[in-house]
């Protein structure tokens, strides 16, 4: 199951909302990041005038979000629940950074499995009982003397790793824009470029009479944690074969 379809499996619950504005602007949010499953627990209010005002595009998302009575309602089919809490450590549950919470939710949500990130309200958050029903909380570490983030600032938050998570892969690898992914050198290619390697630093002289295995022992540790593309792998050689060449001038030269 492919990680790019993974986010349709993602949702995230507004329970209990008492400003229609902070919905509208949490649809923003979540669509700025590429998601578009909200769900809305029994708001206060009904979404109105300025709910679509402050989603700002996203009126797609807020119009579809389905209004539920009960937390419980809204996650019934969710194997993985994360309720996000401004207050660390209130509950018995494990507590999870919001770049870890969101590795694990795409990681579900690949098998596949629906997925729900869950948000309190604005003034008193998530109840004991709402948060019985998740599996783990989210804490955003915040100042521990203001911890409490605007509602739609949090959902920016979760979608925003959400999608690095995404753009990144389930092993959390580092984000890569799909457009300039690049092929990673094979084992062979690497170590054809250490032997060139090697052979260039004799031709430069580079030793000087030293033992070159010191030398070549941190060369190697040093590319080998970069990761090199095919590319990259080119474009060392083509450096190494230009200093080479250069070396056989130099020493071509009569004196
Ligand atoms: N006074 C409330 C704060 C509610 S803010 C309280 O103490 O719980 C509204 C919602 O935004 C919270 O229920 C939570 O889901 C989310 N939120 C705000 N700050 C957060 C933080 N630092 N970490 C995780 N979620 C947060």
């Amino acid at each position: 199951m492919s990680v790019e379809t993974a986010p349709t499996r993602i949702r995230f619950v507004l329970v209990g909302t008492q400003h229609p504005g902070n919905m509208g602007a949490a649809a923003r949010a979540m669509k700025t990041m590429g998601l578009s499953r909200l769900v809305l627990v029994a708001p206060e209010k009904p979404l109105d005038d300025e709910a679509f005002r402050r989603s700002a595009g996203a009126e797609d998302v807020l119009g579809d979000a389905p209004v539920v009575a009960t937390l419980a309602e809204a996650v019934a089919d969710c194997t993985l629940v994360l309720g996000c809490t401004a207050r660390a450590r209130r509950v018995q549950l494990e507590e999870l950074l919001p770049a870890v919470a969101a590795q694990r939710a795409l990681a579900k949500a690949a098998e596949p499995a629906e997925v729900a990130f869950v948000f309190g309200r604005e003034r008193t958050g998530l109840t004991n009982e709402e948060l019985q029903l998740c599996h783990l909380a989210v804490h955003i570490p915040s100042n521990p003397d203001f911890s409490s983030l605007n509602l739609a600032a949090a959902v920016q938050v979760l979608a925003y790793e959400t999608r690095m998570a995404v753009l990144g892969g389930i092993d959390g690898a580092a984000p890569a824009d799909p457009e300039f992914r690049e092929q990673p050198a094979s084992h062979a290619q690497v170590e054809g470029m250490f032997t060139q390697l090697g052979q260039a630093l004799d031709d430069i002289d580079f030793h000087k009479g030293r033992a070159p295995e010191s030398a070549m022992r941190k060369l190697r540790r040093l590319f080998l944690r970069t990761g090199l593309s095919e590319q990259e792998v080119r474009l060392l050689r083509g450096i190494l074969s230009d200093a080479q060449r250069m070396a056989r001038l130099a020493n071509a030269k009569p004196e």
